[in-house]
């Protein structure tokens, strides 16, 4: 599909279901209309507003003039030893998306971005680096997912969705929500809630907002147990510690019962993988439904850290799954095109606004 540039269009892609349906009331329609049209684009995946024979033909002329249904492009792809994907896309202000298609034997994952670079400046990540430019759209959002299943082909069924790209999912509250409620959606992916999580670095609020507002898979990047290191390496720590994001995660783990919060921990060779911390893990998370997601720390240029070895991350685990904590090591995937966790850089030049962003999301 053509990316369609016109700034006076209402981009339809822009909307999860219910505020499509505000939107066909406003002009005077029934707010059924947004299931026909949803029908339309995520499953017969037909684009022309003149081929959607169940809405009227004013109506028809009406979007016609009025609407688009546009995504980015992809403008370089690459392929992985491994068969993951590597795709950058580009918006129509000119801006590059990064995401990352993981196939696996029982599932497809795709992993995406909610922001262009970011505003939290995390030690580790080189998406940091970067610095941050702005909040992606709905449409650039979900739209990741439509271009990446058109792409990869039916054969190819994108099962679960990770927002672990580029940027904080939780400072772009509104269109994050929009697109997984669509991603969700049975009018439209129907993906599981399950099999479509939102990783934060812990924003606080926007945690005890989002369970009221939707219902779907949460990781926490948590990466140390005490204070005083997870300033330096998650510096928003500063300003909601651990005691209220622990505490922030349990009241979400109450609205989903039957499900899991994921905490990510990346493994840095002396810094946060004593036993010291793994104890402390243990008593952090021992009265929380979770699983735990130690990554591998993946280098990236100038950066601080050295990856823990692969014995003592074992240990770690050991450690961990015998105390009664579900824990993985993530496989690194996608190592020689530059798609593991944190790998992911676009092209973002103005550091400057980091800090205003900050004050103004949070
Ligand atoms: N802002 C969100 C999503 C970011 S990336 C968040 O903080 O959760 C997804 C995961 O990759 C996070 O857990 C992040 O901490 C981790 N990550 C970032 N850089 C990394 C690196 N160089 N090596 C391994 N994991 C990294």
């Amino acid at each position: 599909m053509q990316e369609l540039v016109n700034p006076k269009k209402v981009n339809l892609l822009d909307f999860d279901r219910k505020g499509l349906a505000a939107f066909f009331v406003g002009l005077g329609e029934k707010p059924f209309r947004a299931t026909q049209l949803m029908k339309w684009i995520y499953q017969e995946d037909v684009y022309n507003f003149d081929e959607m024979s169940n809405l009227s033909k004013s109506l028809r002329a009406y979007l016609n003039e009025n609407c688009e249904i546009a995504t980015p492009e992809i403008v370089v792809e690459q392929i992985a030893t491994d068969g993951t994907i590597k795709w950058a896309m580009q918006t129509h202000c000119g801006n590059r998306i990064e995401s990352v298609f993981i196939p696996e034997d029982d599932r497809n994952t795709l992993c995406i971005s909610s922001q262009i670079g970011c505003a939290l400046a995390c030690s580790f990540c080189s998406t940091a680096q970067q610095g941050f430019n702005r909040n992606l759209t709905t449409s650039e959002i979900v739209g990741q997912l439509f271009v990446a299943q058109n792409r990869v082909g039916k054969d190819h069924r994108i099962t679960n969705v990770v927002m672990m790209g580029m940027g904080e999912p939780l400072l772009n509250f509104d269109n994050v929500v929009a697109s997984v409620n669509l991603m969700m959606d049975d009018f439209a992916y129907g993906l599981s809630k399950r099999r479509v999580t939102i990783s934060s670095s812990g924003v606080v609020p926007a945690i005890e907002r989002l369970g009221d507002a939707c219902d779907v898979s949460l990781a926490i990047s948590l990466h140390a147990v005490r204070d005083e290191l997870r300033d330096e390496l998650v510096p928003i720590n500063k300003k909601y510690p651990l005691n209220e994001l622990m505490a922030a995660c349990r009241e979400n783990a109450k609205i989903a019962p039957r499900r899991f919060i994921t905490f990510e921990y990346v493994m840095l060779d002396g810094i946060n993988d004593t036993v010291a911390d793994a104890k402390g893990l243990i008593k952090l998370l021992k009265t929380i439904p979770c699983k735990l997601n130690l990554i591998p720390f993946n280098p990236f240029p100038n950066s601080p850290y050295r990856c823990s070895n692969k014995e003592t991350i074992l240990k770690f685990k050991t450690m961990l799954n015998d105390a009664g904590i579900i824990t993985t090591v993530r496989k690194t995937r996608g190592d020689d095109i530059d798609a593991a966790c944190g790998q992911l850089v676009g092209q973002v030049a103005d550091k400057s606004r980091r800090h205003l962003k900050l004050q103004n999301a949070t």
